[in-house]
């Protein structure tokens, strides 16, 4: 039987927490949730190919989920400035159509790097700074910058430990890593993992993204994110709780994950009155800060 060691600390005993088409793993020490990713892109791959309807509802999901990014980048963003200086140049990992860079812009230099051509033409049009291509194959390092984030791109990205590393070289002394990916300490999340159990694959499925063209590879927490971070001469600086999903594109996003009329107006009910408290102890989707160590306390 399959056993992957954890990627973060190396824990060769992962507990299998899941069966999604895909064994879910969880480790017992750094508590990191991940797949077997090479398993997890030829899964993908096989149902993306095939299947029109699937790319259909990914681009529709990606659409309903404007309004959140917006909200969510506005907050990044104000945070940022409590410890970032107007003019403070950044790059951001996997830009998309370049939502963040538009309103970071406004007081920063940031340019992107984007894997996906039909999102990489987008944001070129718009006149942004933004290089087609992989993280970190298409980075050119000869560039140092105040900070990098990772908007919900972090958890998609197969070599966690070359991800860290590129960003450690590329960033100036005492220069900002900005993490916001969706957390498995989050309500939506245990309640998935808790109807998984009870034998409901398909919301677990769906914060896994599986069958789509980015499938998530981990579910980060604070203690795994935090170990990941130190052992690559990083510390955490701050933590900022992000939304989920906004209430405009929260109908849109569950119609386009085709759940049934009855069962999504259920959810759409529940999720509204139940939300905002649960979600202000266990948020799902959450901005990590951390700093790069000042060389000379190594
Ligand atoms: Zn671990």
């Amino acid at each position: 039987m399959e056993n992957l060691a954890c990627p973060v600390c190396g824990c060769d005993k992962p507990k299998k927490i899941a069966d999604i088409g895909i064994t879910v793993f969880r480790c017992p020490d750094c508590t990191l949730e991940y797949v077997n990713t090479k398993k997890m892109f030829e899964l993908c791959d096989v149902v993306t190919k095939t299947s029109m309807k699937n790319k259909q509802e990914y681009t529709d999901m990606l659409k309903s989920l404007e309004p959140l990014r917006i909200s969510n980048n506005k907050k990044i963003i104000d945070r940022m400035s409590s410890f970032l200086p107007e003019e403070s140049n950044g790059l951001e990992v996997g830009c998309a159509v370049g939502l963040f860079l538009e309103q970071a812009n406004k007081k920063y230099k940031v340019s992107g790097i984007e894997p996906m051509e039909k999102s990489f033409e987008i944001s070129k049009s718009k006149g942004l700074d933004v290089v087609h291509g992989y993280f970190p194959g298409n980075v050119d390092f000869s560039k140092k910058y105040d900070f990098v984030i990772f908007n919900d791109v972090f958890e998609h990205i197969p070599d966690i430990h070359s991800v860290m590393s590129s960003c450690q070289n590329l960033l100036k002394d005492n220069g900002f890593l900005l993490i916001n990916l969706p957390d498995s300490d989050g309500i939506l999340h245990k309640i998935s993992k808790l109807l998984c159990r009870l034998g409901d694959q398909s919301s677990l499925k769906r914060l896994w993204q599986l069958g789509t063209e980015s499938p998530h590879l981990y579910y980060f927490n604070s203690r795994s994110l935090d170990l990941l971070n130190e052992k690559h001469g990083f510390h955490r600086t701050g933590f900022l709780k992000l939304d989920s999903f906004s209430k405009n594109g929260l109908s849109k996003r569950l119609a386009a994950i085709s759940m049934g009329k009855i069962r999504t107006y259920i959810y759409n009910i529940g999720l509204t009155l139940l939300f905002p408290a649960l979600r202000a102890m266990y948020s799902d989707t959450n901005l990590y800060i951390y700093q790069k160590n000042n060389s000379m306390e190594k």
